[in-house]
């Protein structure tokens, strides 16, 4: 056995919402806890998020009066991923308010509920939602120091830029609220650019990491929250995943399934792993996508100049409709839109992406499609079908702004909007992801089970290092950061059991 280069009671691998919440609940329960991180900033694609939290039935949505339960959350649960995996949804169910409410008991978290519909029209589904988001946090209250190893937001993280003097918001603010909290222990320690690589074993039970030269001894446990793989090309390949590693919205390089790798190799079971959370992107200036969701106007192509879906769904929904689609795809809208007629991260100005030639402006919608290398037959006939649409407030094809999920970012206005006053603009978007959501299988209590459903001792994993209980289903806004943040805390308290 090598000599250890150090030891605590858990160690963490990755830094995202729940590495970090879990994190949190080992320090504040007196066990000496490292969050080992493989970038040089903490917080993962949990940063660049709008931090939305959806878990159901707490103190949050009971202080916003909006009659949310842990029935009616267990009623839309049931009705979109069935009994399958009633378990692990019954785990989460019981855990969300015990998890809020030792949250907030520390004094650095905050959440308030923000409206935002869940995704499906099932029974107990809450058409303002159910999620919460942090309070905003000031950067003085976190210091530099601290402040400094928080991962900035995907516009100025891309540009190598670090956080303006404004207060963190969204998901600066949920991971700068947790490092908070977890340092405030005193029981809590970081390692920044320190890669989990493999994991140690002895006598059948993990009981440290290794992370390249430096070995860490963790007796009490090792929890996985390391992200998925969806930067990886090769594994994303290897699974069919749908998009690419260079489409994802993870930050550069960061999710490669290292941490899903080194327990596979240590016999882990691994499910799900052809799944991701999906959306749909716009290509920016630097190649890089733009999450896009909340279409409030014009419509998207496929490589054939016509509809394929109704753009306003959840953007799960309208990526994986893409991926049953032929691309390349074009969002096509006009000069009534008064700029891009969507919500962006991060938010884009058609006239910089114009100016800078990747998103096409023309005089005409025939200039237009031969720019965009469409027939401009076959994009005349489709706004003009869709401006009949707009015309009648009924999308014949594809019942777009029928759901109050299509209305909600057009502020109860209908979403279906003429495409008629030039100029006219083009954006080519892609098939994104937030990140994958296959990974290692678990138990309810996020240990990591082997190929014979058995749990592997001292090893757990929650977030997109695991395969989510959703299945290939997104029910909601929240849910990745949720389910992640419910099961690293139900690790913790495996640990301490
Ligand atoms: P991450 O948050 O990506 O964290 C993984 C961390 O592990 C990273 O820091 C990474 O560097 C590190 N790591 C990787 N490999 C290693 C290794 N070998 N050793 C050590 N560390 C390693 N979800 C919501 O629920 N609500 C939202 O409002 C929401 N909004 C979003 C908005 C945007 C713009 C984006 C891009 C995503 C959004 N999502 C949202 C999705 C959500 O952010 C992610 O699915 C989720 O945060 C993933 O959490 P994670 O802990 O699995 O991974």
């Amino acid at each position: 056995m090598g000599k250890w280069d150090d030891e605590y009671d858990v160690v963490v691998a990755g830094s995202g919402a729940g590495a970090m919440a879990g994190a949190l609940a080992a320090a504040s329960a007196g066990l000496r806890t490292l969050v080992l991180e493989k970038t040089r900033v903490l917080g993962g694609t949990s940063a660049y998020s709008g931090a939305a939290v959806w878990l159901p039935g707490t103190r949050v949505q009971e202080r916003a009066g909006i009659g949310d339960s842990t029935e009616s959350a267990r009623t839309y649960l049931r009705a979109l991923i069935g009994d399958d995996g009633a378990a692990h949804r019954e785990a989460f169910l019981s855990t969300a308010p015990e998890l809020v409410e030792f949250l907030e008991r520390d004094p650095a978290i905050e959440f308030r509920f923000q409206a935002f519909p869940d995704y499906f029209p099932a029974p107990g589904r809450m058409d303002m939602g159910r999620s919460f988001v942090p309070l905003e946090l000031p950067l003085e209250r976190l210091g530099e120091e601290l402040a400094g190893l928080v991962r900035p937001p995907v516009d100025r993280d891309r540009a190598g830029r670090g956080h303006s003097a404004k207060p963190m918001a969204q998901g600066r603010a949920l991971i700068g609220r947790l490092l908070l909290a977890f340092t405030a222990t005193g029981n809590g320690f970081v390692r920044t650019e320190t890669p989990l690589t493999d994991l140690v074993v002895e006598d059948g039970r993990v009981v440290g990491v290794q992370a390249g030269s430096v070995r860490l001894r963790a007796p009490r446990g090792v929890l996985l929250a390391a992200g998925g793989f969806e930067s990886s090309a090769p594994l994303r390949a290897s699974r069919a995943v749908p998009g690419g590693a260079d489409w994802t919205m993870a930050p550069d390089g960061a999710n490669t399934g290292d941490a899903i790798e080194a327990a596979v190799r240590i016999g882990a079971s691994t499910g799900l792993l052809d799944q991701a959370w999906f959306c749909p992107g716009l290509l920016t200036a630097d190649g890089r996508p733009a999450f896009t969701l909340g279409f409030r106007g014009g419509l998207i192509v496929d490589g054939s100049g016509r509809r394929f879906a109704n753009e306003s769904l959840p953007y799960d929904q309208m990526g994986r409709r893409m991926a049953g689609a032929q691309g390349p795809f074009h969002l096509v809208w006009d000069s009534r839109a008064g700029g891009l007629p969507a919500i962006s991260v991060p938010p884009l100005t058609t006239d910089e992406q114009v100016a800078a030639g990747r998103w096409v402006q023309a005089g005409s919608l025939d200039e237009l499609a031969g720019r965009i290398g469409l027939s401009p037959q076959a994009l005349g006939e489709t706004v003009g079908r869709f401006n009949g649409f707009a015309e009648n407030g009924v999308d014949g094809d594809f019942h777009r702004g029928e759901d109050p999920y299509d209305r909600y970012f057009s502020g109860g206005r209908p979403c279906v909007v003429a495409v008629d006053r030039a100029p006219y603009f083009a954006a080519e978007v892609v098939l994104s992801d937030l990140g994958t959501k296959g990974g290692l299988r678990t138990d309810p209590d996020a240990r990591v089970l082997d190929g014979s459903d058995r749990p592997i001792p001292g090893l757990y994993a929650a977030g997109n290092t695991s395969a989510s209980f959703t299945g290939p289903v997104y029910p909601g806004p929240g849910i990745p950061i949720g389910s992640a943040m419910a099961f690293a805390y139900r690790a913790v308290q495996d640990i301490r059991r």
